[in-house]
């Protein structure tokens, strides 16, 4: 059987429907599996080919095994497909040059990496609470990305509402058009007069009144839950077996990745694939002028910024100020000791905003950063020479890889957006529009339903009251 513990420290072993729902451990860690299951080179050799659903399934059922196992099929197969994500091979590689490549993780419904993970978890979410009986109402703040692929996974899902709060008027006009005009009963867009700060604090203030969220059964779904996480470990093996020729070698072959990164979610889900022995080379962090954790790479020290040292970048899916994933990571550095994890994180980093590590085992991560101009130079010399836009955060990827290519090794860059999300840069860049997808045209001339409130927690509680039956 498969347990989950959190880092740091508590005893308590639980299953994975339990913390499916969950967020933090409640001594404030993060869950972890109990152990990484080892796949052998016959395992791999016989996973290469399988369809992406497929090989979801067996990924997953190594960390699942309270769901029955056709159940899980069936959840993989009902989210996996070419109709959601634009291809059969749902995260196709693209060659850029001898070596290197681009992985599309970015085709499913909001057009971003997210929907990877955030559609499987809808699914997962909708067997959960059925089988419970019970609802969910899931209280977000968004500045784009996050609450639009959350909404695309949850509308229409049973037992399961959404009440997203976004700053009245300062998304992109694509990303309002794209959350504004599902029309999905069980989908609440909340406009708040105010900045995403503002957003923040209403949500925390909500989660942080123990009764009201009782009453009104309210969860979030942030970057932490350990579902998404696992999602994303999938697309790693997918990447391996495009990017390798299948050949028996001696040694396997290995390939390297590089991941623009922001809360270290995605990077981690390699660290997850590396340590169940899938053959990655290197794993490339790749930040923008944010970079709290090309910091940490290179010098051992990961230091948390404040808000007035998080700058405003063209890659703002990567504008954070500490990586809420990265004690995931940590854990397994320090060998897996909570009582180290604790001492870290609830008492170093909240008294002194930071903490120091031995600089010697990081496990083969290397890291660089990237800065506005290295994105417009990047986005420009890939499409000059090879025709392809490609969008800022996977400028921020490849301008990082290219630093760190080694001959013989295959490297994948995870694209994770496209470029019709941020026109600006692309125009700024190309002087020209980014394409937009033919199933998106017209997006911003459809109805829209959003109620505008004032930045008040009670104004977004008596909202959610009158809209939960
Ligand atoms: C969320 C996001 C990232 C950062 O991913 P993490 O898992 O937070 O490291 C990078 N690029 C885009 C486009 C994103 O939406």
């Amino acid at each position: 059987m498969m347990f989950y513990l959190s880092t740091r420290g508590d005893p308590a072993r639980k299953r994975f429907c339990d913390i499916l729902l969950e967020g933090l451990a409640p001594d404030g860690g993060l869950y972890l599996p109990e152990h990484y299951p080892q796949i052998t080179p016959e395992q791999l050799a016989k996973w290469r080919g399988l369809p992406y659903a497929d090989l979801a399934f067996e990924i997953l059922s190594l960390y699942i095994d309270d769901i029955p196992a056709d159940r899980l099929r069936a959840i993989c197969r009902k989210t996996y497909t070419a109709e959601v994500f634009g291809t059969k091979a749902i995260v196709p590689l693209k060659k850029l040059e001898e070596g290197v490549f681009l992985e599309a993780l970015s085709n499913g419904p909001t057009l971003a990496f997210k929907d990877m993970a955030m559609q499987l978890l809808g699914n997962l979410f909708e067997y959960e609470l059925g089988r419970r009986g019970e609802e969910l109402n899931i209280l977000g703040a968004t500045s784009g990305d996050t609450g639009s692929a959350a909404e695309y996974a949850m509308k229409g899902k049973k037992g399961v509402r959404v009440f997203m709060t976004s700053p009245h008027g300062r998304m992109s006009p694509f990303q309002q058009a794209q959350m504004f005009s599902l029309q999905e009963a069980n989908i609440h867009n909340l406009a708040v007069e105010g900045v995403f700060d503002d957003c923040q604090d209403i949500v925390k203030a909500v989660s942080n009144d123990l009764e009201f969220k009782r009453k009104y059964k309210i969860g979030t779904i942030n970057s932490i839950n350990w579902a998404r996480l696992l999602a994303q470990v999938v697309y790693y093996f997918a990447g391996y077996f495009q990017a390798t020729s299948g050949r028996v070698h001696a040694t396997p072959e290995k390939v390297s990745f590089t991941v623009p990164s922001g809360n270290f979610g995605n990077i981690c889900a390699g660290h997850v694939a590396r340590m169940m022995g899938l053959p990655i080379d290197q794993l490339v962090l790749a930040t923008n002028e944010n970079d709290v954790l090309d910091e940490f790479f290179r010098t051992g020290v990961y230091r948390v910024r404040g808000s007035a040292d998080t700058y405003e970048t063209s890659s703002p899916s990567m504008d954070i100020s500490k990586a809420s994933n990265f004690e995931r990571f940590v854990f397994d550095l320090v060998r897996r000791d909570g009582a180290t994890v604790k001492r870290l994180f609830s008492e170093e980093l909240r008294t002194k905003g930071r903490f120091a590590l031995a600089s010697d085992a990081k496990f083969g991560f290397v890291s660089g950063r990237s800065t506005h101009a290295d994105r417009i130079a990047t986005i420009r010399d890939t499409f000059e020479r090879f025709e392809v836009v490609i969008d800022p955060h996977t400028a921020d990827g490849l301008k990082v890889a290219r630093e760190y290519l080694r001959p013989d090794v295959r490297m994948i860059v995870l694209e994770t957006a496209l470029p019709i999300k941020f026109a600006a840069t692309i125009r700024e860049a190309l002087g020209r529009e980014p394409n937009r997808p033919t199933k998106l045209l017209g997006l911003e001339s459809l109805p829209r339903r959003v109620q505008v409130l004032p930045a008040d927690v009670q104004a977004v509680k008596a909202y959610i009251a009158a809209h939960v039956a």
